[in-house]
């Protein structure tokens, strides 16, 4: 019987949380998003139709809280629910649950969910199934002794796993019989701390291979399909950064086949809505495994839809509805090429460790064929509560050249200052050489990639963005001075004495020294010279002229933190460490200096005249805003420097009250 979905509720938060709300709105449900604390300002909260709050940032308060989330459902008058992935996705009882209220579980019946619950269960299922999976042991007998026996006859390295394994957790290389035994106990005590049991598998270890993954669909009718593969070799920790379509290493005759295990995993599954079926290729022997199915809607979902121009959501709404698939297996078609980049808040240089902190800015640069799903906008938080990923970005192109070209683009325009993040890492990576061939396994990051070097930035950058920090400082202060314009800056005696700003980049003391003279900045950093024109300034950004080249630099100072960007030297952050005029000794005493390059508009005052403290003595303006310079305090007016008309640099001395 088919059932069509009016409102559906979704269990789940951030980037996919927001994508499924799109198609809601383009399929004409009405959308209801529940809400942790934590994201109470959150974009997807404000893009749903309603939204409820569920209680305390901790997952298990709120998006793992089933009895919350149903009661939502009911009030709400939701007749269905969509879980995303990761929270209840893949959760067997709250897949049943929704089934005895009699509300649709968008994914696939709690049977198949089940059988792919355990890695064990779903290695024998397929095994029946026909379906290759890795050489190895997946039965109960869960003694140190068969598990041993296990591993050698199945030969070293092997590789343990959990059996209610996910995520990468509990899984475990043991390379000779000698380790076997301590590193069952430190799986069996890693895999009882994570998911509450015990249990371990023993698999022949890959050392070369190569995780391609196909997209399958089902419905409630016994169709199945796969909707072509998805390469997510490119792995940090066992979890995927990066995934292409297709795969580089794809031909027909090999796709034919491993398309074919996947729909018969379907099969064996009666399989009814989205799933994954993922294997490991062996490089060496260009053997196929069967690893495991998720039983949900993949992150990487996109880059299937980039290039058969399907709508996996709407898929899966018009699956859990009964209705028949739409499309038959001779009907799928890939065209072109296209890649997903994760953008992750985490240290490369630092075993990838997530970072936690404010987003102060997020702009996505404007580029045909790029797709970006996130949850973010300039001023959200990383939380503690939540994976640390910030965008998927995703582009497509006609070729796996030309979209990769595209994504460095994107990578070096995308603007996310505030926190380190993993784009540089994605840069480097997308630009090695082998990658760029498609020659590459799932060790490819750490045998390949020196990620000590990641971060290192030349001098040069370094000293682009202190220049840009410089000139934004210096702008900052002007506008503010003008706001309050009684307080003339910069009281130095002759224009031509250098100011000197001191910052911090990564334990570096990078000091910079300036002055302006006519309509160039003159910078002096270490032995470096450079002459720059500040060509404009908004509270975002600055354009400068550097030797005769023009930049447009992104630039956010808080705390007295100056995070810059610029595509041609990405992130740089500087802490200010001090300001300070170098001759501030030699200050003259009631002289009067223009505080930037100015035009003198009118001066207010004679030689001889007595003035009061407030009184204003010369009208200047500069960048199109006037500005008064005010006797700061009561005197004579003993010297006029200047005249109308005439024109000024910053730090010219104007006149002297004594
Ligand atoms: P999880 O459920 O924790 O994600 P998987 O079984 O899907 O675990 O494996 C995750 C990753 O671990 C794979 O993508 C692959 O890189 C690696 N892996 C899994 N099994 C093997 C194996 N037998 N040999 C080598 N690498 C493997």
């Amino acid at each position: 019987m088919n059932q069509t979905i009016h409102t559906l509720l979704i269990a789940n938060r951030g980037e996919i949380a927001s994508r499924i709300i799109r198609t809601c709105k383009k399929m004409g449900i009405k959308s209801v998003a529940v809400f942790s604390e934590a994201d109470r300002n959150a974009p997807f909260v404000k893009q749903a139709d309603t939204a409820v709050f569920i209680g305390e940032s901790s997952p298990n308060a709120s998006y793992l809280d089933q009895d919350k989330i149903i009661d939502v459902a009911k009030k709400m008058g939701a007749d269905a629910i969509h879980p995303g992935y990761g929270f209840l996705s893949e959760n067997v009882s709250f897949a049943q649950r929704c089934e005895t209220e009699n509300i649709l579980f968008v994914g696939p019946n709690a049977a198949a969910i089940d059988a792919m619950g355990s890695k064990a269960k779903a290695k024998s299922l397929m095994k029946e199934h026909k379906v290759p999976v890795v050489p190895g042991y997946q039965g109960s007998d869960q003694s140190v002794a068969t598990l041993r026996q296990a591993a050698n006859e199945i030969g070293y390295p092997v590789l343990l796993k959990a059996t209610a394994g996910g995520g990468g957790k509990g899984m475990r290389i043991v390379h000779e019989e000698k380790e076997i035994e301590s590193a069952i106990e430190a799986a069996k005590r890693e895999a009882l701390n994570a998911f509450g049991e015990d249990g371990l598998i023993v698999e022949k270890y890959i050392a070369s291979g190569r995780h391609i993954e196909f997209q399958i669909f089902g419905d409630k009718h016994g169709n199945a399909i796969h909707i072509l593969e998805r390469e997510c070799s490119i792995q940090r920790r066992y979890q995927k950064v990066i995934e292409e379509s297709p795969s580089p290493i794809m031909g027909e005759k090999l796709r034919q086949k491993m398309g074919e295990a996947a729909v018969n995993a379907a099969k064996a599954l009666s399989y009814d809505n989205a799933g994954t079926v993922e294997f490991i290729l062996d490089d060496t022997t260009q053997d196929f495994y069967f690893l495991e199915v998720n039983t949900r809607l993949q992150v990487e979902h996109p880059v299937t839809e980039e290039i058969t121009g399907l709508d996996l959501v709407q898929m899966q709404i018009e699956s859990a509805q009964g209705l028949p698939l739409s499309i038959s297996q001779n009907e799928v078609k890939g065209q072109g090429y296209a890649i997903e980049c994760r953008l992750y808040a985490e240290d490369a240089s630092n075993d990838f460790l997530p970072v936690t902190g404010t987003i102060e800015r997020f702009e996505i640069p404007q580029v045909e064929g790029l797709r970006v799903e996130t949850a973010i906008e300039s001023g959200s938080e990383i939380s503690i509560f939540y994976d640390p990923m910030i965008a998927k970005l995703i582009v497509w192109d006609q070729s796996r050249a030309a979209a990769h070209r595209k994504m460095q683009y994107v990578l070096k325009n995308l603007v996310c200052l505030g926190m380190t993040t993993n784009q540089d890492f994605l840069l480097h990576l997308l630009k090695h050489p082998k990658f760029l061939k498609g020659e590459y396994d799932t060790h490819f990051i750490q045998r390949e990639m020196d990620l000590e070097g990641i971060n290192v930035k030349e001098e040069k950058d370094i000293h682009l963005g202190a220049i840009a920090a410089v000139l934004f400082g210096w702008q900052q202060r002007e506008q503010k001075r003008t706001l309050l314009k009684s307080i003339p800056s910069g009281w130095r005696n002759s224009f031509y004495d250098y100011q000197q700003e001191a910052f911090t980049f990564e334990d570096k003391e990078v000091v910079v020294k300036y002055r302006f003279l006519k309509d160039t900045f003159h910078f002096l950093i270490g032995e470096n010279t450079y002459e720059t024109k500040l060509i404009s300034a908004t509270s975002r950004k600055i354009r400068l002229e550097l030797d005769g080249v023009q930049y447009t630099l992104d630039v956010k100072n808080k705390d007295h933190h100056f995070f810059v960007h610029h595509e041609s030297m990405g992130n740089i952050t500087l802490i200010e460490k001090e300001r300070f005029p170098i001759k501030e000794s030699e200050q003259v005493k009631g002289g009067y200096i223009a505080p930037m390059p100015s035009q003198i508009i009118k001066v207010l005052v004679e030689s001889g005249q007595e003035v009061n403290a407030g009184e204003p003595l010369i009208i200047l303006s500069s960048m199109k805003m006037e500005n008064t310079i005010e006797a700061v305090e009561d005197g004579v007016v003993e010297e006029i420097y200047t005249e109308e008309g005439s024109s000024v640099e910053a730090g010219f001395l104007l006149l002297k009250v004594i």
